[in-house]
């Protein structure tokens, strides 16, 4: 049975897009069976991973109001050896659209319910707000991996992203965790980061992932050839951090060390 990871945080630009695309072809690369979703109308996930974001037939807004099903939506990444559940901005008309539907919380969920056998890991790519679409992907995920970079302000938004995992948590999805935070775009040279960093372990202790994806240029000029940075440059550094980030990933999940509990 798949975990499925929502990858979230509704501060923009925090390396969400990036985290996912890369996880999944880490994952991959590791032989596992992924499937990534991307829920956000900007369709970076779904470009990242080679795919047009203005050609698609079906796409996950198509799933979410019951036009077909997630098979029909889906497709295989052009080079990360993992699937797409692809998006762009149709699924703007999904935020309001449904409002107006019965399980409007549920529908993600609901359509993973088939194929989660299928699948060893499923990542979830929230938008940069905490809308109706990031409820679906708390709704269906077992555990939250947040992005974020190491500023005060950065800081400031945790907690509120937290209390809203917490409130999701306790009315829709009681076994909703969060399974790791994430520091990207990483200098450990600068004295914030290493502030952050002492706050974020006395507050999250385990949770917060060993492994730091360094800032780096191929991580931001891989989504532009359509490729992942394991496939674009496998020797950057980006490249392998977002792999030894998929090692700790299975590591935790073999130890079954599933960090802080929400309830
Ligand atoms: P949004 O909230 O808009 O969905 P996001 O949280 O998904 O944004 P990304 O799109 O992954 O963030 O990253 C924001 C920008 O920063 C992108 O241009 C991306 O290429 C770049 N970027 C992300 N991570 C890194 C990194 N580690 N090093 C250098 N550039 C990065
Ligand atoms: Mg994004």
């Amino acid at each position: 049975m798949a975990k499925v990871f929502a990858i979230a945080n509704q501060k923009g630009g925090v390396g969400k897009t990036t985290s996912c695309v890369n996880l999944a072809a880490s994952l991959a690369t590791l032989q596992r069976r992924v499937l990534l979703i991307d829920l956000d109308p900007q369709g970076n996930a779904t470009s990242g991973s080679g795919v047009d974001k203005l050609a698609l037939e079906h796409s996950v807004y198509d799933v979410l109001v019951g036009n077909c099903d997630l098979a029909a939506a889906m497709q295989a990444s052009e080079h990360g050896r993992y699937q797409l559940l692809p998006a762009n901005r149709d699924l703007t008309a999904a935020e309001v659209g449904l409002l107006e539907l019965p399980n409007k919380e549920q529908r993600l969920r609901q359509a993973l319910g088939p194929i989660r056998d299928s699948y060893d890991f499923i990542l979830i790519d929230c938008p940069p707000a905490l809308s109706m679409l990031t409820v679906n992907a708390l709704v269906a995920a077992d555990g939250v991996i947040i992005p974020m970079q190491c500023e005060y302000y950065a800081l400031e938004g945790l907690s509120d992203l937290v209390n809203s995992i917490q409130r999701i948590g306790s009315l829709l999805n009681p076994n909703l965790k969060i399974e790791g935070i994430l520091r990207t775009m990483y200098d450990a040279r600068v004295g914030l980061t290493n502030d952050v960093t002492a706050q974020l372990r006395q507050h999250f202790g385990d949770t917060l992932y060993e492994t730091t994806i360094p800032r780096n240029v191929r991580l931001a000029e891989a989504p532009s050839h359509g490729m992942p940075a394991l496939v674009y440059d496998k020797a950057s550094r980006g490249a392998k951090a977002y792999l030894e980030l998929a090692k700790e990933v299975l590591v935790r999940q073999r130890r079954g060390q599933r960090a802080t509990t929400i309830a």
